[in-house]
């Protein structure tokens, strides 16, 4: 069914720079017909009253696991070493399909009460996976994760998954569901061989299909591909060919240089994911992605590294980028220690303000989480209200207290804790839990409780499974 939304207040983007002005937005199915300025046309049809409120697009977080929120705060020591693999891979050993539908969907609910209405997702049993996510009403870039020498996926007689996963991401491509895309999903240089990086972009290729996986997130994965290839993470990828047949979204790639960076490209993008790198890693530096010319964007990863899929408030810790440097600068530690010159600090501090000031306006910052990682998939556009685009959809109240007051509205939607003041939502056109009263309709829903109860169970089935 078709629809017209209006307002005074409706986030437009003119090249790729983001405003709020009068205008009107017009669905049609899953996608968006037709967008103007100023007061929508008299034929415009079924207008739905939002009043003086913002419209804009729903987010869109690039790299997420929402399998993995039931691990949320369940780290503790393992922080201190690869969480990765001593305590995922335990859990994930164990996992069914059935688990991934179940435990996918919360991660989901927990996204779209936060705005976001297109996940890229990354995991297992990518069939299963697709059907937990589309449960809920959310949109997603899926890409069932391939691996072949290393990972939960592998068994201990070198068995494992990845030609049922790959069939899988064909089924997803080839399915034509109005809220599932596919994406190729290797998991990362240390887990997948170079034959199946080879297969892989094959696939990527044939399908016209980008690829998303891990890229040189840790030590043990550096000192894999020196020992094992005698390059880099990045060397591998380049000497297999990947990066030349197809367009990849790689995430982390804390130990990619210089460089490489140089040589990147812009076919592919790099998603930063700053709450749990601080987890696994450390953040990256995004004004180094800037300055050699690199596409990036701004994710969550999941919330067992992250603790919430919220993806503003990764902006603003990369807002901060800009001074934080300076609590750790050897001026300030001579500072400390009674040695220093305050007008060391300030110029440190002043220096780290002016690197990563190009990344970090709130307009510049918005496009990261909104228009960039949006136009990141072939097959479908998001983050944005333009004609074409999936009709993910969010009006905010502009009257609630945390968009107060309310004279940059872009600014809020980047730096202030705006979730609260959603007022509707729409996901490729339908709508998510009731006008007016979002956040309670969704989680007092049927469907919801019926699925948080479903989640609770297999959670504490696949514990005892995992030793626990
Ligand atoms: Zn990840």
């Amino acid at each position: 069914m078709a629809f017209t939304l209006a307002s005074r207040h409706v986030v437009l983007e003119a090249s790729s720079t983001p405003s709020v002005e009068e205008g009107w937005v017009i669905v049609e199915g899953s996608r968006i017909a037709s967008v103007g300025r100023g007061a929508p046309p008299d034929d415009a049809p079924n207008p739905i009253d939002v009043g003086d409120r913002l419209i804009a697009p729903a987010l869109v977080n690039a790299h997420t696991h929402c399998v993995l929120s039931m691990l949320r705060g369940g780290l503790g020591r393992a922080a201190a070493g690869n969480v990765v693999e001593d305590l995922f891979y335990r859990i994930e050993r164990v996992l069914l399909p059935e688990d991934v539908r179940a435990l996918a969907r919360m991660g989901a609910y927990e996204s779209l009460l936060a705005g976001v209405g297109l996940v890229w997702d990354h995991y297992f049993f990518g069939e299963a996976l697709a059907a937990g996510l589309a449960d809920t009403g959310i949109a997603a870039v899926v890409a069932p994760t391939i691996q072949d020498v290393g990972g939960p996926s592998v068994d201990t007689a070198g068995r494992h998954r990845s030609d049922r996963e790959l069939a899988a991401t064909e089924t997803l491509a080839l399915a034509g569901m109005p809220r599932i895309f596919a994406a190729v999903g290797p998991h990362a240089t240390d887990t997948v061989s170079p034959a199946l990086w080879k297969q892989a972009s094959e696939l990527a290729e044939r399908l016209g299909l980008p690829l998303h996986a891990h890229l040189a997130q840790s030590p043990e994965e550096v000192h894999r591909a020196r020992d094992v290839h005698g390059t880099t993470p990045f060397g591998l990828l380049e000497r297999e060919g990947v990066l030349d047949r197809v367009r990849g979204v790689f995430a982390h790639a804390l130990f990619v240089d210089d460089a490489e960076l140089a040589r990147l490209g812009p076919a592919h993008a790099l998603v930063a994911c700053p709450y749990s790198q601080l987890v696994f890693g450390f953040p990256a530096r995004v004004d180094r992605w800037e300055s050699a010319g690199a596409r990036w964007v701004v994710a969550t990863d999941c919330a067992a590294s992250n603790d919430s899929m919220q993806l503003r408030k990764e902006l603003r810790f990369l807002a901060g980028l800009r001074t934080v440097g300076a609590s750790f600068a050897g001026a300030y530690e001579a500072f400390l220690r009674g040695e220093g010159d305050v007008d060391d600090v300030a110029r440190t501090r002043r220096e780290g303000y002016e690197a990563f000031e190009a990344t970090a306006t709130p307009a510049e910052l918005y496009t990261r989480i909104t228009s960039v990682p949006g136009a990141l998939h072939p097959h479908v556009r998001a983050g944005v209200l333009a004609p074409g685009a999936l009709a993910s959809i969010v009006v905010y109240d502009l009257e609630h207290p945390s968009f107060w007051p309310a004279t940059d509205p872009i600014a809020a939607l980047v730096m202030a804790d705006v979730d609260a003041a959603i007022h509707a939502m729409w996901v490729a056109g339908q709508p998510i839990g009731e006008r007016g009263d979002f956040h309670r309709s969704v989680v007092r829903s049927h469907a919801y409780r019926e699925h948080r109860a479903e989640a609770v169970a297999r959670l504490a089935d696949l514990k005892k499974r995992a030793g626990f």
